[in-house]
């Protein structure tokens, strides 16, 4: 079948190899980056499984520390619970030391409500509201202050009542008193009534103890009198005070007095800050006050979270027919004393915890971001009254250790371009091979056709004179002498190829005879003169140097050399013209240039017609004979006598410079 030629040409070796590399190369660059990427994958499900298995454990002793800490507790709960009533304070007290500043012990019994450490809570939840009750001693003098507006008399009045044995009522009068003489701008004296109420002790005014509410009231008056530092200095002390739990307050007293003091103190940032720890344990009691109360439903022993503006508040107790004892704590003390063990596990698995209550409400720690890999122990598994989750604290990205993926990536590309690199080298020696065999194939065919026409018109005019057709002497002599120069021929290609292949055997050695150069030259180019017959070209010699120095060298191979050059010169001038000769000499050389006006050497060609076989494209285009190792046994011989060979040359069309260049024998 007929291949189409541009099919052909494009099938033709070395392309289609280069193609079928290029395709290997792919296909393994391909799989090595398919298997690169499963490896990374599986290393990133080991490293992923690694992780999970880590939090799982970690889980584990989360869970088991957080249990202990729980269980330690109620059994301390419930030992306390079942003191005889004259060692329980001790004891509550005892280990009331353990907790932390967000969390107290509280205790019910029929009694009342005892907290611990003392002063934790900011109000009783077992206070209710007093009553307010206005007494009626103070009426006909609050007439006189109100109605009548006689301020005089209704002081003399409260003066009187103040004069009793009843505390309640004498601080009652001293506040009364107190209000009259502001009103009537007697601050001095309203400020002496108050210090008089503080005097009493532990007395109720409307419910309220009654020198908190003097201390209260003498902050008005000194601000109306303009002492505003000294009131500042009050609001500060009474606000200490009120938050050291000084006074046991119901809820809404606390409220009224904080909102009443904590305007004119300066350390309202404090208060702020201990309020919201305080009001969640309060809050915490009243939730555990809730529990006392409810007597039937609530359990012996409970655990349940609250959530108050504090924060998460755990709540813990022991129910026992007497009492209630009850512990409330807070995030700080949960951090600090329940979850150490926990964070020093998490800390070395790189991870972090969250506890959320069932609503699903974060108590502790920050909920992780969705993706990452985490392990959850819901309180039906863990029997604790939170949702455990131990997350990875890495990016999510972490579950492969970067620098094992760099490494891993690294190899990968590694072996690419190494495979890149052997696909690349294993394509030019392959396609080198194959033009070379290409060459060498060009080159037998070519020795054939070299060999074959000098033979058939030898063959033709042996005929032609072994059967006498030539009668002519004249003629006889011209065909004799053409069969000589055929025969010549032959012989010097035969010498030729002999020389070759010796040169190819590495057996090919050179003489080492002093030389004249000048004469060896003029020898070879008459010999050649005498050869050339066809008319159209000139050869000549001109040395530039009358005598040159010696050269040491094989004379026939270098005389072959210069024959080549001439032989090349005329071969490749078909339009005719002037062959030169120069010899010349510098210094440490003598050069020989053969140079015509021929077709010219390309730019690409300039060194690669010296290799063998290799024929330039626009010699073989034209049709020239030749085998394509004439410059080759050049380069050769030149080189095997120390020298080089050269070709410049303006281009195609506008002839070439062959020049070989010798040393100068040392002697000389
Ligand atoms: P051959 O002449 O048998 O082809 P050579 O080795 O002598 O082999 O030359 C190699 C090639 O160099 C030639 O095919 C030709 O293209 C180029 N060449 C040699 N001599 C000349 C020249 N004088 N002018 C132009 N081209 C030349």
């Amino acid at each position: 079948m007929l291949l189409r030629p541009a099919l052909r040409q494009w099938l033709r070796p070395p392309r289609n190899y280069v193609v079928a590399f290029a395709g290997t190369a792919l296909t393994l660059l391909a799989t090595l980056g398919w298997l690169g990427w499963r490896l990374l994958e599986q290393e990133r499900d080991l490293a992923d499984q690694r992780t999970r298995a880590q939090l799982e454990a970690a889980a584990d002793v989360v869970t088991a520390s957080l249990t202990g800490r729980l269980t330690e507790t109620e059994a301390e709960l419930s030992h306390i619970a079942s003191m005889p009533a004259d060692s329980l304070d001790a004891a509550a007290g005892r280990y009331a030391r353990t907790l932390g500043a967000d969390a107290a012990l509280v205790l019910f019994a029929p009694a009342g409500i005892r907290s611990y450490p003392a002063g934790r809570l900011l109000y009783d939840p077992d206070q209710g509201e007093a009553p307010d009750r206005q007494p009626t001693v103070f009426e006909a003098a609050e007439r006189l202050e109100f109605q009548q507006r006689d301020h005089a008399a209704a002081a003399a009045r409260y003066r009187e009542l103040a004069r009793t044995g009843n505390p309640d009522q004498r601080a009652g009068a001293l506040l009364r008193l107190g209000r009259v003489l502001r009103r009537s701008g007697q601050l001095g004296p309203a400020l002496s009534a108050y210090a008089a109420i503080e005097r009493i002790g532990s007395a109720l005014v409307a419910g309220a103890p009654a020198d908190l509410v003097a201390r209260s009231a003498r902050l008005a008056v000194l601000e109306s009198g303009g002492r505003i530092a000294e009131s500042r200095r009050g609001a500060d002390s009474l606000l200490t005070d009120l938050y050291r739990g000084r006074w046991r307050l119901s809820r809404s007293t606390f409220e009224f007095y904080r909102a009443e003091i904590g305007a004119r103190s300066a350390k309202g940032t404090w208060a702020d800050s201990v309020y919201r720890v305080r009001s969640g344990i309060a809050a915490g009691a009243e939730a555990l006050r809730d529990r006392w109360l409810d007597d039937a439903s609530t359990p012996r022993t409970g655990r349940r979270v609250v959530l108050v503006s504090g924060g998460a508040f755990l709540l813990l107790w022991q129910k026992d027919i007497e009492r209630l004892v009850g512990i409330v704590a807070g995030p700080a003390h949960f951090a600090s004393k329940w979850l150490v063990e926990s964070n020093a596990v998490l800390q070395r698995s790189d991870a972090r915890l969250h506890l959320a209550d069932g609503d699903g409400v974060t108590l502790h720690g920050a909920s992780p971001p969705t993706g990452l890999p985490r392990a959850v122990r819901t309180p039906a598994e863990s029997h604790l009254p939170w949702t455990i989750q131990v997350a990875s604290a890495g990016t999510g990205q972490g579950v492969l250790r970067g620098d094992q993926a760099r490494l891993l990536v690294a190899a990968l590309a590694v072996a690419m371009a190494l495979v890149l690199f052997v696909t690349y080298a294993a394509s030019r020696a392959v396609s080198r091979e194959l033009r070379a065999a290409r060459l060498q194939s060009d080159f037998v065919a070519a020795v054939s056709h070299e060999f074959r026409t000098p033979l058939t018109s030898m063959r033709q005019l042996m005929e032609m004179l072994s059967t006498g057709r030539v009668t002519d002497d004249a003629q006889r002599d011209k065909y004799y002498s053409v069969l000589q120069r055929e025969s010549e021929r032959l012989h010097r290609l035969v010498e030729g190829l002999l020389d070759f292949a010796r040169m190819e055997a590495k057996a090919l050695e050179y003489r080492r005879d002093p030389l004249d150069l000048s004469s060896l030259i003029a020898e070879v180019v008459a010999a050649f003169r005498a050869e050339l017959q066809d008319g159209r070209h000139t050869v000549v010699l001109s040395a530039k140097e009358d005598k040159l120095p010696g050269v040491n060298g094989d004379r026939e191979a270098l005389g072959r050399a210069v024959w080549n050059l001439l032989d090349n010169a005329i071969k490749y001038s078909p339009e005719g013209g002037e062959v030169r000769v120069d010899v010349s000499n510098g210094a440490r050389s003598i050069s020989i240039a053969v140079r015509d006006q021929g077709i010219g050497v390309g730019d690409n060609e300039r060194e690669r017609i010296f290799d063998k076989f290799v024929r330039g494209r626009e010699a073989v285009r034209r049709g020239a004979k030749g085998t394509g190792i004439g410059l080759a046994m050049v380069k050769h011989i030149a080189e095997g006598h120390g020298g080089s060979v050269v070709v410049r040359s303006e281009g195609f069309g506008r002839g070439s410079t062959f020049t070989i260049d010798l040393p100068v024998a040392e002697s000389s």
